[in-house]
């Protein structure tokens, strides 16, 4: 009978902080069960560079650089980060990041013995390469289980006009218990045609995503019941959540000065505010939160990022404020404004951080609750407003605004700022499940006792791709 060598694992994270991020958690993760496997990162030099600043040097990554030459012309050259890219440019940048293929291909070509490919569903191109080669394909989603069917129903539905009862709310076919309202929708989706950018990219994601083997997803399967149920009704592999999974990059010691000022204030009593590392919202949003802020009695950490229509590298620039705001805040240690990036599991771990004002991006969305504290939500695009959705359902947020254009009200930020961090019932209620959810997060992973059931989901999916080589070697061999 045919010897199966150790498997060479290659993990292939999209381009983004948010997919990079939970992508060397998973390889500490992976690290720690099997000492003894071969695991390549493939990514642009940019990314390489930036991800060896944040990985601790003696765990035994490799890294496989390959360079990114995007044919379009709009991006800028250094272009291999969407850190480096202005957003109205991150549809050119999605597809141009095809072109990463040939290198792609001709490293896995060099490969001898098993390969397990864990690539990023934007890369889900991925499985051809895995197909040509006879490797493993999977793919490990960044987002989470409910967001990602709702957002994969609607892109593979659109033109959403079709719906036949689309009004302001309409219900998903597939999932007739499942309400969307219009607002949910991003602007690329309700202008979709099914032939433009937007549409061609996202479904053919999704055609790819389909032929691959198997799904890990940075989610745990007793937080997502409902999304997991829904997920794998959609899909025709198995799934395997194997969250909570987030690299917090900084020691809060490094930032003596944030941990210093958490020290100052008291328990649950601070609102952190971000925003993720991509998304901005308008400048008079920004205005009218700064005001509302300013008279709040919670004290608060803001990580600024420049508002709309600004270049996404620019500066901090005192104006995007109310005059004398920033000074302010500072005399009486009511705020702190963070301009660059901020260590933020840090923050939603110190005991002092109350509540998360957020575009519940996925990973922030994790963060959070894996630290017990409940979101004030602002979606701005894709499936943050399922996110947001589901946190509302499952009592473990209230949704503030919708949109990047939203208008923002400070009666509104008042009110429910008090709703989320204050005594009253609602509050309450919504502590207390928030820590309910910190506990299931926290048991995940456990490896003493009763096994975590992310800590199983890494297991049978090692079991499930060891089995599934096999068979395709027989198949190969016959
Ligand atoms: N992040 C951070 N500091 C910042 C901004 C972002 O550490 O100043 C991290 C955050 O902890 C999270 C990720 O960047 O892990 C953002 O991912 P998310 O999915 O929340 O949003 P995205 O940036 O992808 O929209």
């Amino acid at each position: 009978s045919k010897h199966i060598s150790k498997p060479h694992i290659v993990l292939f994270p999209f381009l983004a902080q948010g997919h990079i991020r939970p992508f060397l958690s998973l390889f500490s993760r992976i690290r720690r069960r099997h000492p003894d496997l071969t695991i390549t990162l493939v990514s642009t030099p940019g990314n390489i560079t930036i991800i060896r600043s944040i990985l601790p040097s003696s765990l035994s990554l490799n890294f496989h650089p390959i360079p990114f030459f995007p044919e379009s012309h709009d991006l800028p050259p250094n272009a291999d980060t969407t850190c480096n890219i202005p957003f109205p440019l991150i549809i050119t940048f999605f597809k141009a990041s095809e072109s990463l293929r040939p290198a792609f291909e001709n490293f896995i070509s060099t490969l001898a013995g098993p390969v397990y490919i864990i690539s990023d569903p934007f890369f889900s191109w991925s499985v051809e390469v895995s197909h040509k080669y006879n490797t493993l394909h999977s793919i490990f989603l960044t987002s989470g289980a409910y967001g990602t069917t709702v957002w994969f129903s609607l892109w593979s539905k659109v033109p959403l006009g079709l719906i036949p009862s689309v009004a302001d709310e309409f219900q998903l076919p597939e999932f007739s218990d499942v309400t969307i309202h219009i607002s949910q929708c991003s602007k690329h989706m309700l202008e979709a045609d099914g032939n433009d950018q937007w549409s061609t990219y996202f479904q053919r994601q999704i055609k790819y995503f389909l032929q691959s083997d198997a799904i890990l997803v940075n989610t745990v399967e007793e937080f997502e019941v409902i999304g997991l149920q829904m997920f794998r009704k959609k899909l025709f592999m198995p799934v395997f959540p194997i969250g909570p999974l987030f690299h917090s990059a900084y020691l809060l010691t490094k930032n003596i000065c944030i941990a210093e000022w958490l020290n100052t204030k008291l328990p649950g009593s601070v609102l952190y505010i971000s925003f993720g590392s991509q998304f901005m919202i308008h400048a008079k949003a920004m205005m009218e939160l700064a005001i509302s802020l300013e008279h709040m009695s919670h004290p608060f950490i803001w990580v600024i990022r420049p508002p709309l229509g600004c270049d996404t590298k620019e500066k901090f620039k005192t104006e995007w404020l109310p005059e004398g705001f920033e000074r302010r805040m500072k005399l009486d240690k009511k705020g702190l404004l963070i301009h660059e990036w901020a260590p933020q599991v840090e923050i939603l771990a110190h005991a002092a951080t109350g509540a998360f004002l957020s575009h519940c991006g996925w990973n922030s969305t994790l963060e959070s609750l894996t630290h017990g504290v409940p979101i004030i939500a602002w979606p701005l695009s894709a499936d943050q407003f399922y996110n947001s959705k589901m946190l509302e359902d499952m009592g473990l947020g209230v949704e503030l605004a919708r949109g990047v254009m939203a208008d923002l009200k400070r009666e509104r930020v008042k009110e429910v700022v008090e709703t989320v961090m204050g005594e009253n019932k609602k509050g309450k209620e919504m502590k207390m499940k928030a820590r309910e959810i910190r506990e299931v997060m926290e048991k995940a992973w456990n490896e003493d006792g009763e096994e975590g059931t992310s800590m199983k989901g890494l297991n049978d999916f090692f079991q499930f791709a060891a089995k599934k080589m096999t068979d395709k070697q027989d198949i190969a061999f016959s």
